[in-house]
């Protein structure tokens, strides 16, 4: 019996592309995820394990389905005034984005985004069957306001994606920009602020008082350092998120993430001090890269989005080679760097320039 059809409007969809661990390469600098290069240590990790071990003590149970101290913990993380009924947890920000296009999304709705951008929200709007839109960011990666006002008038969509600041190129968002979108009410606005922690602007959960169509997205994975755990979260109104509900599955959240991210989140001080040190590199790679001659976008995050000059692909596949991985996402000539340790940083640049200088510069010879 031959396997049955996939879903039509499946087909040609991809899946989300990471280098899996089981890869024969043994990368040297691992600069591909826009993870935090620091694990837990010292008091931190000795945390984390006391709650992986209370956790496991009460294993035969099913996970606590109301989550409250997480939400709590989350929410007052958060700050804003925001409440434990403001706060959705799940497996990831990614999850707690699935759920929410179950909800808002599907079969008839569409969601818009500003390419390049994160690409998992076009992949959950296809796997939701939600239709997707995208307009394409200015030369300086940045969505003007009358660009996003136009683009909402085109697409008069049910969803709109923006990501502040924007991966994979590092740019801040606009605030006239989010005055312009939330004002249009186009429906659901969802702000992805995956990487707040490393940007000078700050969340913007204090909208949420005043627009009860807006959905903040966390997570746990970037400057929390817990990427391996998977934690991520939405901040909304309790209206909004009580729908939710219905498509998450019941207990979706095991007692032994639950248990680490609230040490996580009592160490939170340990993870977040990393955040400086992180920038630092950030600037010292930015300078490197500029030197070089390679144009670099201004990043507001833990990563930058420079271009090579050439065939990025080829960079790219030249750097893997070489055990530096870095991310390609398709947008000719440019790739992401995320900032790693120090020493991976030096190896990066070390391999960068060997490829580079081969025939020349900046980057003829691949
Ligand atoms: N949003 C953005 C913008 C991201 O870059 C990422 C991770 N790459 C996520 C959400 C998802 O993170 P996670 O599922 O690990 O919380």
């Amino acid at each position: 019996m031959p396997p049955p059809p996939v879903r039509d409007d499946l087909r040609t969809t991809r899946p989300y592309v990471t280098v899996p661990f089981s890869s024969p390469i043994r990368p040297l600098a691992h600069l591909n995820n826009n993870e935090s290069p620091h694990p837990p240590s010292g008091r931190h990790l000795a945390a984390l394990r006391a709650a992986a071990a209370r956790a496991l003590a009460t294993a035969n149970r099913y996970p606590d389905t109301g989550l409250l101290a997480l939400r709590t913990a989350l929410a007052e993380y958060t700050g804003h005034g925001v409440r434990a009924d403001m706060v959705w947890p799940g497996n990831g920000s990614n999850e707690t984005l699935l759920h929410l296009l179950q909800v808002y999304g599907g079969p008839g709705r569409t969601a818009l985004g500003f390419g390049p951008t994160y690409s998992m929200h076009r992949q959950i709007a296809a796997i939701t069957g939600t239709r997707w839109a995208q307009a394409d960011r200015g030369p300086d990666f940045g969505v003007s306001p009358a660009a996003a006002g136009a683009a909402i008038d085109r697409h008069r969509p049910d969803v709109v994606f923006l990501c502040a600041p924007n991966n994979p190129t590092g740019t801040p968002l606009d605030p006239a920009t989010l005055d312009v979108v939330l004002g249009a009410e186009p429906g659901l606005v969802v702000l992805d602020e995956a990487y707040v922690e490393f940007s000078a602007a700050g969340s913007r959960a204090d909208l949420l008082a005043r627009h009860q169509g807006l959905v903040i997205a966390r997570t746990m994975s970037k400057a929390f350092g817990i990427a391996g755990i998977r934690v991520g979260f939405l901040v909304a109104s309790p209206d909004l998120l009580a729908p939710l509900r219905v498509v998450a599955l019941p207990y979706h959240l095991s007692t032994l993430t639950v248990s680490v991210a609230l040490a996580a989140l009592e160490h939170a001080g340990e993870s977040l001090a990393h955040v400086p040190g992180i920038l630092a590199e950030r600037e010292r790679l930015r300078g490197a890269l500029a030197d070089a001659g390679h144009a670099v976008a201004p990043s507001d995050t833990n990563f930058l989005f420079f271009d090579t000059n050439t065939d990025s692909a080829a960079v790219a596949a030249e750097l893997a080679g070489r055990g530096v991985l870095v991310r390609d996402l398709g947008h000719a000539g440019w790739l992401r760097v995320s900032v790693g340790s120090p020493e991976e940083n030096d190896v990066f640049l070390k391999v960068l320039t060997e490829i580079c200088t081969i025939g020349g510069s900046p980057c003829p010879s691949v």
